[in-house]
């Protein structure tokens, strides 16, 4: 084994948005900190920049059974756009606005199903309202004419992730947070310390692990039973337009999320399936999606049909469980759970703090009891 520090206070196992923000979060509280990561599928070089906070119509309808986890999470998506308000400033800027979110409806049953969303959503602190069709033309007058109302929910935003990831990683290495290419792949049981493919030594005094995808296997190793399978998803960019849609617009039922990053540019995705890779390898593009996902949201914003598409791609989402853990795992206390549990990119931030937080004994953004380790045990 090589040792590359002398001592390693943190060390973070995965460098996505989750891994590099419990990183940003201990060694701004003075700790030596290392990113061991695998550089392979990171959601959060594929992701959209959804700021979420509404419960997503295609998480409830793709899960019924897991609806009451989201639903109590709610709290904790309040706390993420918070976390990632107060990253924005300091990273100095990262195209964060934060002007609200539309789930859209075109029928009576799905302003049903919004109405009654939207209850559940207030009653956890969401600042959400029912807009009819006649409130639509002043705030979204893009929207096509099958929409007959929307959900707004006043929390929700968008930033630009490709701005957000350099500028964090350029802050980390300010900070002499190390990068290093190594993958875990399991733990000794007895001094808890990581045991990697490479001939690195990465024994550190906490251990973070936020791999998304990878943290199932490792977890299981410790006796809890997560299931983390990676979810290939599509994405379209368009060319840069106007910018008029101010908005993250979603859909009560069908999969789509649309947004306008400020150069113009409107980014296309909300759940259509890719191609998984074969092993760890990339997954790819699926043509009935790209033109499935591009063709519905002509018909939402008609406006934009006109504008050309720049490029498509595939990512590994990794959705859980619909509820964050985070923290110490029971049996080997120095190693910890951060996993986002869905909407990882919103939750990341949050996530990675709390559980950095409890790692070196800072306090935690929000109380990170109800997302602890133990459900899994
Ligand atoms: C197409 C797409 C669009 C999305 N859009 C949004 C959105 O708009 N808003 C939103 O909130 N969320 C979105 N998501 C989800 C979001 O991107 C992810 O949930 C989030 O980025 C996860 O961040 P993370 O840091 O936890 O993990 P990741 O970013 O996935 O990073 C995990 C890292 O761990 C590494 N790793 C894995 N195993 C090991 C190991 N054993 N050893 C070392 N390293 C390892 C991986 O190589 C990877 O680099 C989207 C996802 C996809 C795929």
């Amino acid at each position: 084994m090589v040792p590359m520090t002398d001592q390693i206070d943190l060390l973070v196992i995965g460098g996505g948005i989750t891994g590099q923000c419990a990183a940003l979060a201990a060694a701004e509280h003075g700790a030596c900190v290392r990113i061991v990561d695998f550089k392979r599928n990171a959601g959060s070089h594929a992701n959209a920049g959804s700021l979420h906070v509404q419960m997503q119509s295609r998480f409830l309808r793709l899960n019924p059974h897991l609806a009451d986890n989201l639903e109590s999470s709610l709290p904790l998506y309040l706390e993420a756009v918070a976390a990632w308000e107060a990253l924005d400033r300091k990273l100095g800027g990262v195209e964060l606005t934060r002007e609200g979110g539309l789930m859209l409806a075109d029928s009576p049953e799905q302003m049903t199903f919004l109405r009654q969303k939207a209850e559940r959503e207030a009653k956890k602190g969401l600042s959400v309202d029912i807009l009819d069709r006649d409130a639509l033309p002043k705030i979204a007058p893009y929207l096509g004419s099958t929409i007959m109302g929307a959900e707004i929910c006043h929390d929700e935003g968008k930033l630009n992730p490709l701005i957000a990831n350099r500028k964090l990683e350029a802050r980390l290495t300010e900070l002499g947070v190390e990068h290093v290419y190594d993958r875990i792949i399991g733990f000794d049981m007895t001094t808890s310390n990581p045991i990697a493919k490479g001939t690195i030594d990465h024994s550190a005094d906490q251990i973070v692990i936020a791999a998304a995808w990878g943290s199932g296997a490792l977890a299981n190793e410790l006796g809890l039973a997560i299931k983390t399978p990676p979810e290939p998803l599509h994405m379209n960019i368009t060319e840069a337009g106007d910018y008029r849609i101010h908005h993250l617009i979603q859909h009560a039922e069908r999969p789509i999320t649309l947004k306008q990053f400020r150069s113009g540019q409107v980014v296309i995705g909300g759940g259509w399936s890719a191609q998984a890779g074969e092993g760890d390898g990339i997954p790819t593009i699926l043509s009935q999606s790209l033109l499935g996902n591009v063709a519905l949201a002509a018909t939402i914003a008609p406006g934009i049909g006109g504008l050309r598409l720049l490029r498509t791609w595939a990512g590994y989402n990794t959705p859980v469980d619909g509820k964050a853990t985070i923290g110490p795992t029971l049996l080997h206390p120095r190693l910890h759970l951060a996993l986002p549990g869905d909407a990882g990119y919103t939750l990341g931030p949050v996530v990675g703090q709390c559980a950095a937080a409890l790692a070196m004994g800072f306090d935690p953004l929000t109380d990170p009891t109800p997302y602890a380790v133990s459900r899994w045990t």
